[in-house]
This record gives structure tokens, sequence and C-alpha cells, in this order.
């Protein structure tokens, strides 16, 4: 089933308008004798305008079609367009359903035009499964002809979040709205007694919100939101999300506080070897003090000269603790270097992703440890 037709003497036919965008009725066309001939614009097999049980118009495959993509798309995915296509017209902007691109290697479900011509965005419904791999290089399509996407699901797949993505609710007996349930977040920098970092700059974190449907397409159509890919994972009980729509607002405050939070492990690191400097000069002190006690040994020849400063022994002499564990500090590079590429074997293995060792300072920032890279994120 799809909403649109190609007909000879007036062109595209969209059920979703009133005047099937064209100026004709839906009396028109809906069970008229002689039939109309339409086709439809993917496969060109003729198709017939039919209502469903629900009140909903739509054109559907004459008996012995192909394989066709309009064809073979259920009544969910149907109906998730058409709340696209208005939700897209609610925000004044154009909608066209099941757009081909220029080089047709792309088809949008829902292409929204801006009113002056200038910014297209694609909505696309996508229902079924789809590799990370594949929906990236939709995506790469689509952006190739200046043309933006979000990507609509009802179901929380791997590959949600990777892309411009929300997660959506169909309506319900509680809820007759479309909403928005996942891929929407906001930053927040709350007091925090806590941590010891917070109490001089505030707990910042990103947060998961949720919204309408409608709404939330005129923010993403007009920049009131937009897709912003997370430094790393925002966990919520049913997803880890690597990027979000949020606000332009939020991802400043993000970085502000970014920045403040280097400032303070800058700050606070100073202070732990300020500390330990001063430690190590106590416990030099106290050595030195320690020798001149010792009664002198009686003077032999080989016997040291009395004014030699005493040496540190190695131990005492180290410079400030690395913020590192214990048994990472003490492994040998080799096997460091064994359990590195065990670490990738095994994102591969198990992730099917080719990644790559970043930051190997064991900043806190990693828990301590050395962050896996894949695709430019952690
Ligand atoms: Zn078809
Ligand atoms: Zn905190």
């Amino acid at each position: 089933m799809g909403f649109t037709a190609q007909h000879d003497g007036r062109g595209r036919l969209d059920a979703t308008q009133a005047d099937l965008g064209c100026g004709w009725a839906w009396e028109a066309v809906h069970r008229t004798r002689p039939r109309v001939v339409m086709l439809c614009p993917e496969c060109a097999h003729p198709v017939h305008a039919k209502v469903s049980r629900y009140g909903l118009r739509f054109f559907a495959h004459d008996p012995g079609s192909p394989t066709c993509a309009l064809a073979g798309e259920s009544m969910e995915h149907h109906l998730l367009k058409l709340e696209l296509a208005t939700a897209v017209r609610a925000a004044g902007y154009h909608a066209e359903l099941e757009v081909r691109g220029p080089d047709g290697d792309w088809r949008a479900d829902v292409m929204a035009t801006s009113p002056d011509g200038t910014g297209r965005m694609a909505w696309e419904a996508q229902l079924s499964p789809i590799t990370v791999d594949e929906i990236t290089q939709r995506t790469a399509r689509f952006a190739k002809d200046d043309v933006r996407v979000c990507w609509v699901a009802t179901k929380l797949r791997p590959w949600v979040g990777e892309m411009p993505s929300v997660h959506v609710r169909p309506p319900s007996d509680d809820e007759p709205n479309w909403i928005v349930a996942g891929g929407l977040a906001r930053f927040t920098v709350d007091r925090c007694e806590e941590h010891l970092l917070c109490r001089s700059i505030g707990h910042g974190e990103w947060h998961e919100t949720t919204a309408d449907l409608r709404p939330f397409t005129a923010w993403a159509l007009t920049g009131r939101a937009v897709a912003h890919p997370l430094p790393s994972w925002l966990h919520t009980e049913q997803h880890a999300w690597t990027g979000v729509w949020t606000a332009p607002q939020y991802i400043t405050a993000a970085a502000t506080y970014q920045q403040a939070h280097d400032r303070a492990v800058a700050a606070l690191e100073q202070q732990q070897r300020l500390r330990a400097d001063e430690q190590r000069r106590r416990r030099e002190a106290e050595y030195r003090a320690q020798r001149a006690r010792r009664p002198t040994a009686p003077a032999t020849p080989s016997s040291e000269p009395a004014d030699r400063q005493p040496t540190v022994p190695q131990q005492v002499s180290r410079t400030a603790p690395r913020p590192e564990p214990v048994w990472q500090v003490n492994l040998p590079s080799q096997d460091r270097e064994h359990l590195h590429a065990a670490a990738l074997a095994e994102a591969r293995l198990l992730l099917g992703v080719n990644a790559e060792l970043r930051y190997r300072d064991g900043d806190r920032r990693w828990a301590l440890g050395t962050p896996l890279y894949a695709g430019g994120r952690p």
C-alpha cells in the first residue's frame, strides 16, 4: 500500500491531501466506472484507490504486482508516514510522500521542504531491522543531495541513536498523540555534594526527555532541535544512546561544563601533586634526620666521606602518583600491548567493529582506562 499514485493527465496523486494534491476529489478516483488508470510510482504496476476499515485513504496494488517496496509496507508503517506528513505540514513546511532521489539511490517516505524551498529534510519511518552500516550509507546518500534526515523507529534497534533518529510510541487509549519516547535529551548542571569535583562546578549530565512528535518535528525542521553525537553513551533503562536530538543551548551548556570540568580536574591533580611533593620532602627530611642520629661506624679506609649527602631511596623520590590503577601501572609494556590487542580483537568479534585505541593517558574521563574508539566514538 502507498499514499501516492501516478496519473497520466494529473501527475502525482497524494491520498493524504483533500484535493489529492492536484485539485481532484477522492471520489474522482475511488470506485469509479470505468476505472481511472493509476500506476504505482515505485514499480509502475496498476493501483486502485482504497479506504481502510478506519477511514484511511490509500492506493493498493492490483493483483499480480511485482515485488515492490511500497506494496510490502505494513499498516503501521503507513500510519507513521501519514503522521509524519501531517506533522511536517502542521509546521508550515511542504510535505511530499514517497519521493525518489535524482539518481534513484534513495526514496524518502516523507520529504519536507522549507516554505522558501531551500531546505530539505527526509523523515523516514524505519520499522524493519537494518544494520548500522546500512543506515549510515543511506544517510550519506541523502546528504550527498543536501537532504537532512531523521530516522523514526517504533522499536529500539541497535542502530537507533547512531544516526539522527528518534524512538516513537504510537497513540494509545491513554495517550492520543504520537510521542517521541526516546532520542531527545537536555543537559543540566545540578548541585551535588556526592562527588568531590561537583562541589565546585556542579554535576553536569545529559537527561532523556520526551515530547509530542508534532512539536518535535517542527523543532527539528527549524533547527530548534539538532542531532548531536554524544562524547559518551547516555544510558537509559531501555537503550544506550550514542547520539540524541537536543536544543543548541544544551550543546553549548555541555561544552562549557566540560571546560569547567577539565579545569577542575587539572586543579585537583595539581593539588595532589603539591601534596605528594610535600610528603616526599617530609620523608626525605625524616630520612636525613635518622641518618644523622645513627652511630658513626669505626673509620676504615673504604668508608664513605662524612660530608657526603645521604642518598634517597628510589621509592621515596618517585614523582606524584599517576591516577591509574596499580595493576595497570605495574603491567609490563609487552603485556599491556597484548591486552590492547585482545580488546581490539574482542570488539571485532563481539560488535563487528574495527576499533582503535585512543587517549592512553588513563584519564578519569575514561574511568582510568583506555577508551576504544569505533567510528569516531568511544
Ligand atoms: Zn509498486
Ligand atoms: Zn556529582
